[in-house]
């Protein structure tokens, strides 16, 4: 065994063997129960980030508890075609080569896209290898591969049929950049500063004018109305006249509509139909003309007039001057105002109306609403129920139509003869309208989330009724981020209500976001991005694993910083050296069933094993990720190799079989419980130290050893054991002489009126770093010494010339700690309230928790008084 773990070659060294092995696949035909899961699909597009890392380890964890708990687990990843995240990729390639898309034309374009994706699907699947995810590689899926093409396709023909999927004109937001439709959730709102302008319009018959207030005066060009509020005073007379645009010379009506804010500008405001969702709605209400001024290249069109041909930024500043000259421009205001951005290309969105595929949403919001209601599908955190139910009260229909060439094909023929559109699984040789063979398919592709919102049931191969639908459908659990609670989760919920007749999971968990040390979100602009890969590198993939595990509290955004990772490696080199210790003192004669021997330290290490592993099982099935790595992190750092190894290192040493089989049982029962969350290590350990010692029945990899709450080591009933009383002896030597300014490794003379130190000399001077430490039936206050109380009696250790306090700011901080908590702790104890509802449990230790307070505030007290 080396002397320092290395990662590196373990972590190529068992991924490897584990998937060779088929330790990951699931076996439909076998008698266990299915456990199964959807990986979601991370883009071909990206690198592994931190978000990923984290979304991937904590289902991990289950799915190797679950494995070790008896289930056929089966945990199927595969990768996403990401749409429009790819195709700008690739057109950026081109841009640099100096050609486009259109000068390759389509099926070349495709072709490259292809080519580029085949190259990145590798790097981004050995990335999850090296995270080390378990899941089974035999099943992997692409969202373009044949298989989920059909489901796809079929969803859609059938959708069609029954009138779910539409086709209509709509008022969408255009990206100018990508030359596509988004959905409103590609769609960022951006505060930005900008100009309130107030334009005179004159009043056609009179002198009178009438001021409008605008932030986008561009538009004005296309204005069919000018619209005011119906019970806004000021201007009721002029409701029914006409104003003489200017610059345009058009007249258009003066309306009343109360989506008009009284309180806005001037009260009076102009109506685009073509350029703004509010006031589409207002013209198709007010039967207003539409008048499109900015075509999808963001440049103004034939009917702006003179200004055709212009940039919509370029028009703008250009039609001010124009105002201004004719006498039109009132004045100007700053204006912060909400502008719609591209999420993907960063392009401000123009709001137009364009003929694009629909689907509606109602239906199947509605059952969404239902089965999270009725508890059939559950949600941890909880509070995401609420959220989920406002979406879906106020859903909108979905536009799923994409001008992008990467991706899904609509599967619709237009006939150039009758118009017919023909929608149909194969492509139609002639129109089933008029016979026409001049048939032209859509060009447009459907939105990436379509084929992800299949993917549950796409990927066991729906819409055929394989063995691997009928038993891993529904899913157990769906693990992910709640940023994409409605892009995603809610959408493979209305799918598979819809489409299979079943929810798609029966839990969903919710991971948090990881932020850097400070709270913040990780950015490229602001520099703090941690890269998992690099962390991986530096200090090993187990470290990265724990460290997320042990900061997952359902519900809490997680802080991460280098010093939590170098926490989370040190746990591991602690749980190394320890390993190591027990194989070079334990000879290899010696295997797990050799006839055991067990003390008082034995004991207690196999209660607070038993304590752990029931703590351990009920927190991850509950999603206590946390929780269970913090058990695991106290048995195994302070209890395992702080305590016990110490306590049992003379008998170690000096060679007691019995003994050393049960160290080794307990190490054994160790890696199995901190298996889940860090695979490598514990394989590495299981196999130098353990694998050769264990019966002929047992399987020889970690990964496919059961979980060990049977252990019959787990099983006993054990005496009440000393040990904590000694570790708290330890504690409080260590606390004395920081609290005095002793170095921790000085060593000084101690005194206890405590009987065990008489039993447990050894282990204290040596972990105490003491010269010596005496049983005495009594201690005097002294300057030589500084005293402290333990459980049922006092320790002292001699301080000499340092008989002051070195150290009191350490001390004063503690007592303004421990005043504010007996405070809140009185308080609640003081309620009546509290003390009629808290359970007895909850209420005696809250009382146990303010009697130890005060007495240690006594102490310091004590200590600080001159
Ligand atoms: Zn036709």
């Amino acid at each position: 065994m080396d002397k320092a773990y290395q990662f590196q070659t373990a972590q190529t060294k068992w991924y490897e063997l584990w998937e060779k092995t088929g330790v990951f696949e699931g076996c439909p035909s076998s008698k266990k129960k299915p456990f199964s899961m959807s990986l979601p699909p991370p883009n071909i597009t990206g690198n592994l980030h931190m978000g990923h890392a984290l979304c991937y380890t904590l289902p991990d964890v289950i799915a190797r508890s679950k494995r070790a708990q008896g289930f056929d687990v089966c945990w199927v990843p595969g990768v996403d075609h990401a749409g429009i995240a790819t195709q700008i990729i690739v057109e950026r390639q081109l841009k640099e080569e100096g050609t486009d898309r259109h000068q390759l034309g389509r099926e070349a374009f495709l072709k490259r896209i292809w080519d580029w994706k085949d190259k990145n699907q590798n790097d981004i699947e050995n990335q999850l290898r090296r995270l080390g995810v378990s899941v089974d590689w035999s099943r992997k899926r692409f969202t373009m591969d044949d298989s989920l093409n059909a489901s796809v396709r079929k969803v859609f023909v059938e959708a069609f049929q029954q009138g779910r999927i539409y086709r209509g004109p709509r008022m969408i937001q255009w990206d100018p950049i990508s030359q596509t439709a988004l959905s409103d959730l590609e769609v960022k709102h951006s505060e930005r500063q900008g100009k309130l302008w107030y334009l005179r319009y004159p009043i056609e018959g009179s002198s009178e004018s009438i001021v409008v207030a605008t932030t986008r005066p561009e538009t004005m060009l296309g204005d069919t109305a000018v619209a005011v509020h119906p019970e806004d005073e000021r201007y009721q007379s002029l409701v029914g006249r006409q104003i003489r645009q200017p610059l345009t010379g058009r007249l258009i009506p003066i309306v009343a509509d109360a989506f008009v804010d009284p309180a806005f500008g001037t009260g009076c405001v102009k109506v685009t139909p073509a350029h703004d969702p509010n006031d589409h709605a207002a013209g198709l209400r007010l039967h207003l003309d539409s008048i499109m001024v900015i075509g999808f290249d963001a440049k103004m069109t034939e009917a702006a007039g003179p200004y055709q041909g212009l940039d919509r930024f370029a028009c703008r500043k250009k039609i001010i001057e124009d105002l201004d000259e004719a006498g039109c421009l009132v004045k100007i205001e700053d204006h912060t105002s909400q502008v719609a951005i591209s999420e993907r290309s960063g392009a401000v969105l123009e709001p137009l109306v364009s003929e694009q595929w629909f689907m509606k949403m109602n239906e199947g919001a509605q059952k969404a609403l239902e089965v999270v209601r009725q508890g059939k599908i559950k949600f941890t955190p909880n509070h995401h129920v609420a959220v989920w139910e406002h979406w879906l009260t106020n859903i909108q229909d979905w536009c799923i139509s994409r001008q992008l060439v990467w991706g899904h094909r609509i599967p619709a023929w237009y006939c150039q003869d009758c118009g017919h559109i023909n929608v149909a699984l194969e492509v139609p040789t002639a129109c089933s309208q008029c016979s026409s063979r001049k048939l032209i398919q859509d060009p447009d592709t459907l939105d990436t989330w379509f084929s992800s919102a299949l993917w549950p049931f796409s990927i066991l191969g729906w819409p055929e009724t394989t063995s691997d639908l009928k038993h891993y459908y529904p899913n157990d659990v769906m693990c992910t981020s709640y940023d994409i609670i409605f892009f995603w989760v809610a959408r493979m919920v209305m799918s598979g209500l819809t489409w299979t007749g079943d929810i798609p999971f029966k839990e969903v968990y919710f991971n948090s976001l990881v932020r850097d040390q400070s709270g913040q979100k990780m950015s490229k602009s602001k520099g703090n991005v941690i890269d998992p890969l690099e962390v991986m590198d530096e200090y090993g993939t187990d470290a990265l694993r724990f460290t997320l595990i042990s900061m997952s509290a359902p519900g809490t955004d997680i802080a991460l910083s280098k010093s939590k990772l170098e926490a989370s490696r040190n746990f591991c080199t602690k749980l190394w050296n320890a390993a190591r210790f027990v194989h070079m003192n334990v000879d290899q004669s010696i295997i797990l069933s050799s006839p055991l021997v067990l003390g008082e330290a034995d004991h207690w290490m196999a209660s607070r094993l038993q304590e752990v592993s029931i703590k351990v099982s009920e927190a991850l099935a509950h999603y206590r990720f946390h929780d269970a790595a913090d058990q695991l992190y106290h048995l195994i750092y302070d209890d395992f190799c702080g305590t016990y190894i110490e306590l049992v290192k003379v008998q170690l040493l000096q060679g007691s079989n019995g003994q050393k089989a049960v160290i080794l049982n307990y190490l054994d029962i160790i890696l199995r419980l901190l298996h889940p969350m860090v695979p490598f290590l514990t394989e590495e350990i299981h196999a130098c130290v353990i694998k050769d010692r264990l019966a002929s029945e047992e399987p020889k990899l970690l990964a496919q050893r059961s979980w060990p709450s049977e252990h019959p080591l787990l099983q006993g009933v054990y005496p009440t054991s000393r040990v904590p009383d000694f570790q708290e002896i330890l504690s409080t030597l260590l606390r004395l002489k920081a609290e005095h300014g002793i170095d921790p490794g000085k060593r000084v003379k101690a005194y206890a009126t405590v009987a065990l130190v008489k039993d447990f000399e050894e282990p204290i001077k040596s972990l105490g770093k003491l010269e010596s430490i005496t049983f005495q039936n009594q201690i005097e206050p002294s300057n030589e010494c500084a005293i402290a109380v333990v459980g049922h009696g006092k320790i002292a250790i001699e301080i000499g010339q340092a008989s002051s306090l070195k150290n009191p700011a350490l001390l004063i901080k503690e007592h303004d700690k421990l005043g504010k908590e007996i405070e809140v702790l009185s308080g609640r104890l003081g309620n009546e309230n509290f003390v009629a509802k808290a359970p007895a449990e909850a209420l005696a230790k809250a009382r146990q928790d303010l009697k130890d307070k005060k007495s240690r505030l006594e102490q310091i007290k004590d200590l600080l008084r001159p």
